[in-house]
């Protein structure tokens, strides 16, 4: 047989082989969806049946199209365009700028949040950098989902976000945006996007042109398409059918950023001649990761008629799944270490093991752990902890901050509130990775005067020094950390899952917002679906060594956990724990379970500033022992029955 197809199996094969026209691979992790469509662009150019340069493969990061790119050399396709859908329409746009819009060519915007800075300045608004990032997503978020400005009030409503100032405010910004980013001559990356898609659609010599050079179009990825992207590809196409889509409706993971797994369920629909193939086979992970696999999946709710794949193992047997939990994330960082250690001792190359967190401030533990064990490592899709603009800031200000009374972690954080550590954490997106990062450093404080109790701020700085001297020079071979979102579509022999508490996965601001939620599982179920052998889950109670256990397991491993482990027993008996040690708002008196508000000692959301006898007045009304509760205007207590 064609040493092509010899490697895949009747599903893979039926796609591989499948004519010209619209093919469609539904299809859970590690299936071989990417190697199906590497393999039939591979198999049509082989054949004769398309050149590789008529070949336009796009996915969604540099990383997958990376991937894409190294498994068609290996099949030795040489030609072919497998690149992202920005470097794609950057590269087009080029092309026909002096056609379809002439004059001096655009520069790309590298610096968003200056330019939604201008814009919220001249109309007077707050300018701080999280504010700015906050709206600078919310842009992003419109764009992608192909919303105007002036649509944005209705539709914002509609898909129930939660936004980050009003309304009527975002549209004035993003209005201001689109007018300064015009006058300056600059294009953002969804700009080039909505330019290539206006360029074929409103010029019909570049359409022709466009589609005589371009005749097979793929998608790796494709649960992860937005509305913009979807105009792009159907501009690509005109009134053409040769379009190959793969995707996992289950590993939509970028819905916060207007990503929908719709087009990819409703293609057989769209297509109705379409071949469609469902893959069901995962060769990717040993039985034991493929049924912890299809466990965490089976919890998620609302899940869309043709997402409902289970995976059967076809690998060998391995070990079983391992849950650990620490008392601290140090602890948990070292114990990680040390079982990487052992791996390379038994000869698991460093560049078949990953750590995989949340969030990419959860990185610095890990790489400080890592470091102590000499173990060399890359931190993807991420600047190590100390490289971080935020961290190098923050160090400065840290530094230049004199000599400064009262405890050392309050010092700290009033140092870093000027670099932008608010109170309240802000939304999410990069902005939260921001505030993330700056918050680990208060964390490292509280560690530090745990250790050492009058360590001061030089002291401090001098320990920041001592930790970033200690991580390794950038390496190119070494174990992975990662974010779970850099994960996809990549594979290891050995994964960590770290940090699975609640308020990480699920991050803290999904709570209340069930689809917010499924996205948090659908990124656990990613994280398990990498692994080929090994997979180690583990939490830890407390941030810091010898903090106060407040923690909980995510919620997300309840059901998971195997019945006769120690955690499980801890599970069990956590009702009535909690229920003496709950730690409440000393302003609301509710019960606090987020690991910042547990730290301040009140809800995120409830006024700082409320004086003590308020809050003796409050605690004497909550008891009975008063029948009325005065409070000033402006307290607004985040407890529905106390709205002053
Ligand atoms: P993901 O959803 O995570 O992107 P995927 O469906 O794209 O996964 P691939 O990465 O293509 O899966 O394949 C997973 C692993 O299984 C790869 O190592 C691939 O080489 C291997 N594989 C796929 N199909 C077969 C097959 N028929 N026989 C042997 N190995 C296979
Ligand atoms: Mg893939």
């Amino acid at each position: 047989m064609d040493a092509l197809l010899e490697g895949l199996d009747p599903e893979q094969r039926a796609a591989v082989e499948a004519p010209r026209g619209p093919v469609c691979v539904l299809a859970g992790a590690g299936t071989g969806k990417t190697r199906t469509i590497t393999h039939r662009i591979a198999y049509l150019a082989q054949r004769g049946h398309v050149a590789p340069g008529q070949v336009l493969a796009v996915t969604f990061t540099k990383r997958a199209a990376g991937e894409m790119r190294t498994r068609l050399r290996a099949l030795e396709v040489h030609g072919a365009q497998a690149v992202t859908f920005h470097a794609a329409a950057s590269r087009q746009l080029r092309y026909f700028w002096p056609r379809v819009i002439g004059g001096s060519r655009w520069e790309l915007l590298d610096h968003k949040i200056r330019i939604v800075g201008r814009a919220a300045q001249r109309l007077g608004l707050p300018t701080e950098a999280e504010a700015l990032r906050d709206l600078a997503s919310e842009i992003e978020w419109a764009k992608a989902s192909l919303i105007t400005p002036e649509d944005y009030p209705a539709a914002a409503a509609k898909a129930q976000r939660d936004i980050p100032a009003p309304a009527e405010q975002i549209v004035r910004v993003y209005q201001g945006y689109e007018a300064l980013k015009a006058e300056a001559q600059l294009l953002d990356f969804d700009d080039l996007l909505l330019h290539t898609a206006a360029a074929l659609e409103d010029n019909a010599e570049v359409a022709e042109e466009f589609r005589d050079r371009y005749r097979c179009f793929v998608v790796d990825e494709y649960q992860d398409v937005t509305p913009l992207q979807q105009r792009v590809l159907d501009a690509w196409l005109g009134n053409r059918d040769d379009l190959t889509v793969v995707g996992d409706a289950n590993q939509t993971i970028y819905s916060f950023a207007g990503a929908s797994p719709r087009p990819l369920l409703d293609f057989p629909r769209r297509f109705p001649e379409a071949v469609v193939v469902r893959l069901e086979r995962d060769y990717r992970s040993t039985p034991q990761v493929v049924s912890l696999a299809n466990e965490v999946i089976k919890w998620a709710r609302g899940r869309p008629a043709g997402s409902r794949l289970r995976l059967i193992g076809q690998r060998p047997d391995g070990p079983t799944p391992l849950f650990t939990e620490f008392d601290d994330e140090p602890a948990e960082a070292d114990a990680v270490a040390r079982r990487i250690r052992k791996l390379l001792d038994d000869g698991v190359a460093a560049s078949e093991i990953a750590i995989l967190y949340r969030v990419n401030a959860q990185s610095e533990a890990y790489e400080q752990a890592l470091a102590e064990q000499g173990i060399p490592y890359l931190v993807r899709g991420g600047e190590r902890f100390f490289e971080r603009a935020e961290i190098r800031q923050a160090m400065i200000s840290l530094r230049s901050a004199g000599e400064v009374p009262g405890s050392l972690p309050e010092v700290v954080r009033s140092v870093l509130a000027r670099v932008g550590l608010t109170d309240d954490p802000p939304a999410g997106g990069s902005a939260r990775e921001r505030w993330e990062s700056l918050l680990a450093l208060v964390e490292l404080a509280e560690e530090l005067v745990s250790a050492v109790p009058d360590a001061d701020l030089p002291r401090f700085c001098a320990e920041l020094d001592v930790r970033a001297e200690a991580q390794h020079p950038p390496t190119v071979e070494g174990v992975t950390l990662a974010s779970l979102h850099a994960a996809k579509g990549l594979e290891w022999d050995a994964v960590f899952l770290v940090g699975l508490v609640d308020g990480t996965l699920p991050i803290q601001y999904a709570d209340g917002d069930d689809a917010a939620i499924e996205e948090e599982r659908r990124l656990l179920y990613v994280g398990v679906t990498r692994a080929r052998v090994h997979v180690w889950l583990s939490w830890a109670l407390a941030r810091a060594a010898g903090g106060r256990k407040y923690r909980r397991r995510s919620r997300f491993l309840y059901g998971l956990v195997p019945e006769d482990h120690p955690a499980a027993r801890v599970a069990r008996r956590e009702p009535l724990q909690q229920k003496k040690a709950k730690p409440t708002c000393r302003v609301c008196a509710a019960t606090l379970l987020e690991a910042q508000a547990v730290k301040l000692g009140r809800c995120t959301s409830c006024p700082s500033d409320v004086d003590e006898e308020l809050l003796v007045r409050l605690r004497e009304w909550r008891a009975g022992r008063a029948r009325e509760l005065k409070v000033p205007a402006y307290v607004v207590f985040t407890d529905a029955t106390l709205v002053a």
